[in-house]
């Protein structure tokens, strides 16, 4: 455009953008193509660590479930390495979630399968705290008692080198369980929530609409909330988590299994 034909009143001429018929290929396709290969490689790299994982297990074998320290010893190593199966799984999951970027569609059967695996994986890390933290406590008495029965035979003097020795001993056993349970309960918390959040984050990808778990069976509005309820509904929901939910679009109250009363079965 020229100084004298520009009219700063005169509304500008659109001018169409003409792309290169070229152009989408030449910023999208060189991309993809190189990125096709990297969601199998990112399969194949998590599922080699969780087989991995699991094939290290081996070495409890064979199970001893009654036995205290066969669990202890078994817990340790499973918490100890709980950073491999979640490194499995994200990399599994992130693997699967490029390949639906890149294919333009969800793969939900792979997406609801590890994300299950995540889930229950870490399902099992949290739940087998408590167990540990039993059996250290049954085998830290046993040993305190132990120590209380050599005490008992030796009689030593009230001040002499030999009690301070028994209080050191009592001391540090008790200073290194509280350590040991600690630290591998830590690492089974961390690790056991992190894979149940990504687990969720896999199977949420299964589902059409990401919003809400369910939506209206009237109109199939995702505009769905708690509706309110009267004193046998509200009964009914807080034995059974069978709640009342009220459409936006539609109005229709419709019930619905859901465990916080939100518009998700469970917590997501
Ligand atoms: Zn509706």
């Amino acid at each position: 455009m020229t100084q004298e034909s520009f009219d700063p009143y005169k509304p500008c001429q659109e001018a169409p953008i003409v792309l290169p018929p070229e152009a989408t290929f030449s910023q999208k396709e060189p991309a993809a193509k190189f990125l096709r290969p990297l969601p199998a490689s990112l399969m194949i790299m998590g599922l080699a660590l969780l087989l991995g994982f699991i094939c290290d297990q081996v070495v409890a074998f064979p199970p001893r479930f009654y036995d205290v320290t066969w669990r202890i010893a078994f817990l340790e190593k499973v918490f100890n390495e709980a950073s491999i199966p979640l490194i499995g799984i994200t990399i599994i999951l992130g693997g699967i979630w490029l390949g639906d970027f890149l294919a333009g569609a969800k793969n939900k059967a792979l997406n609801l399968a590890f994300g299950c695996i995540g889930i229950v994986l870490g399902f099992l890390f949290v739940l087998g705290v408590p167990l540990y933290s039993m059996d250290v406590r049954i085998v830290q008495q046993f040993k305190l008692a132990q120590i209380e029965q050599q005490r008992k035979e030796v009689k030593p003097a009230p001040g002499s080198e030999d009690a301070a020795q028994f209080d050191a001993a009592v001391e540090e056993l008790n200073q290194t369980m509280f350590k040991n349970v600690f630290r591998m309960n830590a690492d089974a918390i961390l690790a056991g929530t992190a894979l149940i959040l990504l687990g969720s984050f896999g199977v949420k990808q299964t589902r059409d609409k990401v919003g809400v778990g369910f939506c209206c069976p009237n109109c199939m509005s995702e505009e769905i909330c708690l509706s309110p309820m009267d004193p046998s509904e509200a009964s009914l929901a807080f034995t059974t988590r069978l709640h009342m939910f009220l459409c936006h679009e539609c109005g229709w109250r419709f019930r619905r299994f859901s465990l916080t009363g939100k518009p998700f079965t469970f917590f997501f």
